[in-house]
This record gives structure tokens, sequence and C-alpha cells, in this order.
């Protein structure tokens, strides 16, 4: 099969990988517009959980991944200067670049070729003339979708929150989430090592925080420092790290129909879920083993494309509807950061909707102790 790939993201690479080790006869070219060294971002970080997805299909990438990655069994929410550590939340952590360096690595010595500092730009283009299948893995901004958005059925919301991604060399001992109330309103760090000597520093505000702060007229080196002294206690003397960072909004993007002809969506490019909930590689990566498995499992590729939706779509609308419940509960911290901060931790450990209170005390018996003991009128006044 001829096939070739926009974008070589965790998708991408991931899907040629797959492909790849189950008949070597495939000819798969990947055309990546960056250069091989550079990525944008720090870190990314997965749920403990989120990994075992790769043990069944792919044992070697999982012992690869593994011995790599940060972990840690806590989340910590910090409500202004009360700590409150959350117990049975573990995560996963690792470099972008690291993570794309191994996937380049695999990817290649299986003999996909990727063309790197090669920009696709239209479906005419003679790098894709002959292809059985294109797969468009280009990323959340992809054109392949926006320029075919009527057939795609394609839907994004920009969300009003504004956020950018930067580092630090400060390495913080569990994923955190830190709220600041300014007295423009409230600052959100995401905040999780990824190397020993690095972690992710991911600022969120409203709208309105970023208007009344004014960082549209400043420099990013003003913004770095603004960002700083509102997280100077979190910090403690560490600078803010940029690569390449702006202030962003969300597009929360959605597909009705996830190929047209011989063009398949991928990755970001078909969905993006709220790197609140951490899930964008990992969904990434799973798009991959799902249409390899409908290739694998079917004749042609009509019904393989078809399958591949109707596999994939169940398990992956409940992570969206998860993503889309957490991105509300950002939106609404100025009013929620008023909650004690017990209650704001809480609140934020069920923000999704899917995480109730048994799953509260499974998770973390003391904090569902403590919360059950400061609502007496649920609990009763017997504790
Ligand atoms: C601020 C932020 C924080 C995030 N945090 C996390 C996290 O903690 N955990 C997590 O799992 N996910 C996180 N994500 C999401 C994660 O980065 C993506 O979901 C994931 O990388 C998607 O993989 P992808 O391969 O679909 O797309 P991408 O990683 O975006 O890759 C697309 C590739 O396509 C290339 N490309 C684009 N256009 C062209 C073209 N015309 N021609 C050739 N190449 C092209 C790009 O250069 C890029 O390399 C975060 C995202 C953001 C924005």
């Amino acid at each position: 099969m001829k096939i070739r790939i926009v974008g070589g993201g965790p998708a991408g690479l991931y899907f040629a990988a797959l492909m790849k080790r189950d008949n070597p006869a495939h000819d798969i070219v990947i055309y990546e517009r960056g250069p091989r060294d550079a990525t944008w971002g720090f870190g990314v970080v997965f749920s403990d959980r989120a990994l075992e997805f790769l043990r069944a299909d792919d044992e070697a990438m999982y012992q690869r991944l593994m011995p790599l990655m940060q972990t840690w069994p806590n989340l910590t929410i910090v409500h202004n200067d009360t700590r409150v550590p959350i117990a049975g939340n573990g995560f996963a952590a690792i470099g972008r670049l690291e993570l794309l360096s191994l996937l380049y690595a695999h990817t290649e010595s299986l003999g996909v070729k990727i063309e790197f500092d090669s920009e696709v730009t239209t479906l005419d283009q003679p790098a894709l003339a002959g292809a059985d299948l294109v797969v468009a893995a280009n990323g959340a901004f992809s054109w392949v979708r926006n320029e075919n958005a009527d057939k795609f059925g394609t839907e994004t919301d920009l969300r009003r929150n504004r956020f950018i991604w930067f580092g630090t060399s400060k390495v913080f001992d569990s994923l955190s989430l830190t709220f600041r109330e300014t007295e423009h309103g409230v600052f959100c760090a995401h905040h999780y090592r990824y190397s020993p000597r690095m972690s992710t520093f991911l600022v969120e505000v409203t709208d309105d925080t970023w208007q009344r702060a004014g960082f549209a007229d400043m420099s990013e080196e003003e913004t770095i420092r603004h960002c700083e002294q509102v997280f100077a206690k979190d910090l403690e003397g560490a600078p803010i790290l940029s690569n390449k960072s702006c202030w962003r909004q969300f597009p929360a993007v959605s597909n009705r129909q996830w190929s047209v002809d011989n063009v398949v969506l991928m990755g970001d490019a078909l969905r993006t879920a709220h790197f609140s909930i951490g899930s964008g590689t990992r969904l990434a990566m799973e798009d991959a083993i799902a249409l390899w498995k409908a290739l694998r499992d079917t004749g042609n590729l009509p019904e393989a494309l078809a399958l591949y939706q109707e596999r994939r779509l169940p398990p992956m609308t409940k992570i969206l509807d998860a993503a889309s419940a957490s991105i509300r509960w950002y939106e609404r911290m100025d009013q929620l950061i008023h909650l004690a901060p017990l209650d704001f931790a809480y609140s934020y450990m069920t923000r999704t909707g899917r995480v109730d209170h048994s799953e509260v005390t499974r998770r973390d018996p003391r904090l569902a102790a403590a919360w059950e003991h400061s609502h007496p009128e649920i609990y009763g006044d017997s504790y």
C-alpha cells in the first residue's frame, strides 16, 4: 500500500510505525514541515493508566517509553497559599522532543522515510500523487481539514480562556495545579516535571483577567516577568522559560466525517482534547492504533475507514465529554476560587462528572473523610 502522511507528530509517526511493522512492503513517507531537532513546547503528561493502552498492542514501545517517563503518585492543588495533596492520581510525563526523537528513530528503523523541512500545502502536490491513502496528521490547525471543512463536517469552538505554554528549571515533586488570586483575577499554572531538570509551566487565565492584566500590549519579556511575579512563591526564584511561547485560545475541534475519499484525519487534526485532561498525545496514538487495526481487519480501504470511525467514536466521545466539562470548570475559576481550599480541590476532582464521591473515597479516603466532615449538612455531624 502506498501511504503518504502529512505531519510528523505522535499520530503520523506512530501510525507509520505500526503499518510498517506489520508489512515491510508498505511504501510509507511522512512529510514534516519542521526540522528534525526542533519542536514547540516542553513536556507532555499522561495519566498513569494512559500508557496501558500501548501494552496490549505494542509491548516493545511501552518498554522503551517507560524508563524515560517521570512518574509520581499524587496530584497537588494549590489554592492561594494552601496546598491540598490528593492521593490516587498517578501521572507520567516526558519531554515532547524526547518522545518525538524516540518515535523518529523507531519509525525510521522500520524503513519509513521521514522528509523533514517538507511542507505539504495542497492535496494535488506531486508528493501525494498516486497514494492509496493520505493521512492528515498535521495537528490542530490542519489545512487539509479546514479547506474541506464542509466535507468533514468540521466544527471549531474557540474557547475564551487564554493560555501560554512555558517551562521552568524548577523541578516540582508532583503534578500541581496552582491557583493564585491577583488584582486582575485568578491565574492558574498547570505544572509538572518532565525530566530531572525541567518542568512544564502552563499559565491559564480567563479572557477578562488577560485583558485587565494588559497582556495584549506586553512583550514576551514583560509577560514572563508578570507571570514570574504572580507565581513567585511557587517558582522560588527559578526563571520561567519561553520556547516561542505565545498566548493562545483553545480550539475545541470535532468532525462528523473522519475520512473523505482516500484522505483520513488523525490526532489533533481529527479532534482536540483540552490539555487539562492531559490526553492529546494518548488520543493521537490511540487513533493510530485504531486505524492500523481497521486496515488489518478489513479487505478494502472504504470499509477500513468506516470501521475506524465506528470503533473509535464511542471511547473518544467519553474523553471529549470529560474534556469539555473540564474546559468549562476552568472558565469559572474566578468564581470557584471563593470556595474554601478543600471544597475547591473537591470541586476540581469531580469537575468532569466521571469521578463521584465513591471514586474520590477510593482514590483518597482522607480527602473524602475531610470533605464529609466539613459538610455535616450532607453527612451529619457525627464525625
Ligand atoms: C498547550 C498544550 C499543552 C498540551 N499538553 C499536553 C499534555 O500534557 N499531554 C498530552 O498528551 N497532550 C498535550 N497536548 C496536546 C498534544 O500536544 C497533541 O494532542 C498531540 O501532539 C497531537 O499529536 P498530533 O500528531 O495529532 O499533532 P501534532 O503533535 O500537532 O503534530 C502535527 C505535526 O504536523 C506538522 N505539520 C503541520 N502542518 C504541516 C504541513 N502543512 N506539512 C507538513 N507538516 C505539517 C507539524 O509541524 C507537527 O509536527 C498539549 C497541547 C497544547 C497546545
